[in-house]
């Protein structure tokens, strides 16, 4: 695209395209971004941002990477693509091979889903199928917790906070399930209380808890312990309920350990990935769970899993996975984790001066700092760009997630725009 036709094309996206939760009638402008490149964003005017969203959790090596960049072009060269009905192929093997080795012992098949709501809609269908098959077919609820967040479609959305979300929208097609109160981050005991009488209340009709584990991410960015999650395991061994932990965001280093339920030193029947899976560069996410629940599902001879996406396990997808694993397990991840948890922690601990400020966390390479009120996009969007970084709030929170490659003059600069922005609010 030349700068001649800049007014054009997005006068168009404006007038014909639609954007994540957004309107078409006068949205806010959109930047437009022609390239990127290591954690850099690159604007069609040639200005360079320095990227804090990871492109919502997934770029984790930055962008533009030779490695995976090479992962594609091999993979493209020998096929794109071929239907998983009936078909296998080396790109898919060798990824699940990864996966397996790299998750909790017992979880053992892996269904290649296309995006992370469709993994959540998968792993929905495997618990309640897992419950018809093997004779309890009145378990076909799910329990979850306030704040969460886990995708988009129908199943998904039935599961994610309903102040949040859309649930009021769709009141009468969304599934009603049931929601404990959100944990929290101090060990409160009147957390797990509420959950423990509604899985004691509710579990003969209870086919899974649904949870993401420590983070919760787009439902409201908190934090809470892992002890509540170790209660929750060991609650839904006692009910006979299945745990479904929603990795999609957590996944694959960016709370400080490759998946947040090793700090909880608990094991899911199924878990969901996505997300960082292909290091942000194909739309990939797969559903893993253990013997007990693939046999279960399949127990009754009729008993196939009923999806099949036309996408399934594309190896374009597949390969990059592969390579991004392996490029993030050759990496020193775990040090560059750490060490952008503590620069977060001490750069971002003065925006709790400010009175808009209700608290500042950090966790793994994530940082938000939550306000009292929610933000002004349209002053803060352009006004965070005019300070060289693309962040992007919601609602009461101004949040990091940076690629982990991310260098700490380079992560100062990020910090330092949510503490100029802060004060700028302040004295508004
Ligand atoms: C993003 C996300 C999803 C949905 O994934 P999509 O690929 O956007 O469909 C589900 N659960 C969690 C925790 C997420 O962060």
């Amino acid at each position: 695209m030349s700068n001649t036709d800049h007014a054009d094309w997005l006068s168009f996206d404006a007038e014909h395209i639609w954007h994540p939760y957004n309107t078409v009638i006068d949205p806010l402008p959109n930047l437009p971004v022609v390239a990127a490149e290591g954690v850099y964003l690159q604007l069609e005017d040639g200005r360079r941002l320095i990227d804090g969203m990871s492109s919502w959790w997934s770029a984790i090596h930055g962008y533009n990477v030779p490695q995976l960049n090479q992962a594609i072009i091999e993979q493209s060269q020998k096929m794109a693509h071929v239907m998983f009905g009936g078909i296998t192929h080396p790109s898919a093997v060798e990824l699940a091979r990864r996966l397996i080795d790299l998750t909790a012992e017992p979880l053992h098949h892996v269904f290649f889903a296309d995006s992370g709501s469709v993994s959540v809609e998968v792993a929905i269908k495997m618990a309640i199928q897992y419950w018809i098959t093997t004779g309890k077919g009145r378990k076909r609820r799910l329990l979850t917790v306030r704040n969460g967040y886990h995708g988009d479609t129908f199943g998904a959305m039935a599961v994610t906070d309903p102040d949040n979300s859309m649930h009021s929208l769709f009141k009468e097609i969304v599934a009603e399930h049931l929601f404990a109160p959100a944990p929290n981050c101090q060990n409160d005991q009147a957390d797990i209380t509420a959950f423990e009488r509604l899985i004691s209340n509710h579990h003969d009709e209870l086919a899974a808890v649904i949870l993401e584990p420590i983070v919760q991410g787009a439902g409201g960015m908190r934090f809470y312990c892992p002890d509540y999650l170790r209660q929750v395991r060991s609650l839904c061994d006692r009910h006979d309920v299945l745990l479904i932990l929603d990795e999609i965001a957590t996944g694959f280093g960016r709370t400080g350990t490759l998946f947040a339920y090793e700090q909880a030193d608990i094991v899911p029947d199924i878990l969901c990935i996505g997300k960082a899976l292909t290091g942000g560069y194909m739309t990939l996410a797969a559903t893993l769970t253990t013997n007990r629940v693939a046999y279960g599902v399949s127990a009754d001879g009729q008993g196939v899993l009923m999806h099949g996406p036309t996408f399934m396990a594309n190896p374009l997808a597949c390969s990059v996975a592969t390579a991004s694993i392996d490029l993030l397990l050759d990496s020193p991840w775990q040090s560059r984790v750490a060490a952008i948890e503590k620069q977060l922690q001490s750069e971002l601990a003065p925006c709790e001066q400010s009175e808009l400020v209700k608290k500042v966390r950090c966790l793994g390479a994530i940082g938000v700092v939550e306000l009292t009120q929610p933000v002004d996009m349209a002053w803060l969007q352009p006004r965070l760009v005019e300070e060289g970084v693309w962040i992007r709030p919601f609602g009461r929170l101004i949040y990091l997630m940076p690629p982990y490659i991310i260098e700490p003059e380079q992560l100062s600069q990020l910090t330092s725009a949510v503490v100029t922005v802060i004060c700028e609010m302040d004295a508004q």
